[in-house]
């Protein structure tokens, strides 16, 4: 998932740099083109290669989430700037690294780094150098602040009745919306919801979060669901606004696209910095794939399976230097080894890897100057997108040592473990726990509160 939008600044960079070769200096593409040359001595020219090759494997037919036969996809190549969009305000970017001296200095931290693969480093603002809580910045998430002003000439406006709980509770189903809730929205959505969706709809409306954001989009924007072939996407602009949901990919793509596509109307509706300000790869993508690939992950255990997927696959190391725990925890699954299992998810470094690899491409976005198409992520936002990232570490960690216990107690094999009803119950169990103590205490660390229950 996280490498959609740094394809889209690659691919900007890379069209640049051909551009600048024949001669346009002093231009946009100029400059876009020497962010390329920088961004490949920061992570390495074989790690921009991997990225483009790995760009190429999500483009394989039945991709739900990717580049398909219709240009109107929500990927960033394919998504055109929305022209009614404001240009980003004073306030809503952060301070230029040189020339600006704010009032009021933070003491100096030394900054958490992230080491990739090709020996390159990445610095993440926000995070300090052994961080290994990962709590939230303050009481409400920096991803969510408004911008200073609401935006002019777009429809989509006023917030929520409620806090969605985006960055704790959302799409983790562990508030539900009762059935009678779900029937009546969509009697009173009637055909403004395809029946394609139905299915899906009523499936992601079980969590109380995805409910209410589903509500106010569909009763207080008279917003349209349509079913389509691949992919999705969120069109806040037209009237009525409407939301586009792939359906080849299966059910559970088609619910990870749904809620997807939902989160871009949240991010909207509230009216965030995030959904307000000008990034042609969308600046509210880096939030939006962290809680998507929390809402994938639990869905995949609650339905009995390990948390394995295409979109999972690059989540747990796979572009940094040192272990890739995705395949490690695939292969001890597949010897049926539980201490092995254990002692993958119970490594030192497991969470700071599932992070790194999370906040890898925001945190690469500061090596491309900040201008009218480049949003730079805060500190702050950087911490609050590493929470999350913490949050989807440690429902890993958690369901592979439930996964290791149950089957050791049981006798299940571990491929099948799963779906053991004790497991079900023990994951139900801690997830409800853990969703209310991240409530009660955000900024503490996530680590810990997943030990302590
Ligand atoms: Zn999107």
């Amino acid at each position: 998932m996280y490498v959609f939008a740094l394809e889209q600044k690659l691919t900007q960079a890379a069209k640049a740099a051909s551009t600048a070769r024949r001669g346009a200096a002093f231009s946009e593409q100029g400059r876009d083109a020497s962010a390329l040359l920088r961004l490949q001595r920061a992570i390495g020219n074989q790690a921009v290669q991997r990225l483009l090759r790995a760009i190429a494997e999500q483009r394989a037919p039945g991709s739900t989430t990717t580049a398909s036969r219709t240009p109107q996809l929500d990927h960033p190549i394919f998504r055109p700037l929305r022209s009614n969009q404001e240009r980003p305000r004073s306030g809503t970017q952060p301070p230029a690294q040189r020339g600006s001296t704010p009032a009021k200095k933070p003491p100096r931290r030394k900054p958490f780094i992230i080491e990739h693969r090709s020996g390159s480093t990445i610095q993440v603002p926000g995070l300090d150098r052994d961080e290994s809580e990962f709590g939230a910045g303050g009481a409400t998430s920096s991803l969510m602040a408004p911008a200073a002003r609401p935006r002019q000439g777009r429809p989509i406006t006023g917030g929520f009745s409620d806090d969605l709980r985006v960055d704790t509770a959302f799409g983790t189903g562990v508030k539900r919306a009762t059935g009678p809730e779900i029937k009546s929205l969509i009697q009173s959505a009637g055909s403004r919801i395809d029946p394609h969706l139905l299915r899906a709809v009523r499936k992601v409306s079980t969590d109380r979060f995805v409910f209410r954001a589903l509500r106010t989009f569909l009763e207080t924007d008279k917003g349209r669901l349509v079913a389509w072939k691949n992919g999705g996407r969120y069109l806040g602009n037209k009237r009525p606004p409407t939301i586009y949901v792939g359906t080849a990919g299966g059910a559970l793509d088609t619910h990870v696209t749904l809620v997807h596509e939902l989160l871009h109307y949240v991010f909207d509706k509230a009216d965030t910095v995030l959904g307000e300000v000008r990034d042609s790869g969308g600046a509210d993508h880096p939030a939006i794939d962290a809680i998507e690939e929390r809402f994938l992950i639990i869905d995949l255990i609650r339905s009995g399976q390990p948390p394995f997927h295409k979109k999972t696959r690059w989540s747990f190391g796979g572009y940094l230097k040192g272990q890739d725990y995705f395949p490690a925890m695939e292969a001890a699954i597949a010897r049926n080894d539980p201490a092995a299992l254990r002692a993958a998810v119970d490594d030192a470094k497991f969470v700071r890897t599932t992070v790194s690899s999370g906040v890898l491409t925001p945190a690469s976005f500061l090596k491309f100057p900040a201008g009218p198409t480049t949003y730079h992520p805060t500190p702050d936002q950087l911490r609050d997108l590493a929470f999350i990232w913490a949050q989807n570490a440690v429902i890993v960690r958690r369901a592979m040592k439930t996964a290791a216990t149950v089957s050791t107690r049981t006798g299940t094999p571990l491929k099948d473990v799963f779906a053991h009803s004790d497991f079900q119950q023990e994951m139900a169990t801690f997830l409800r726990r853990f969703v209310g103590a991240l409530r009660r205490d955000r900024t503490r660390g996530v680590v810990s509160l997943e030990r302590r229950l």
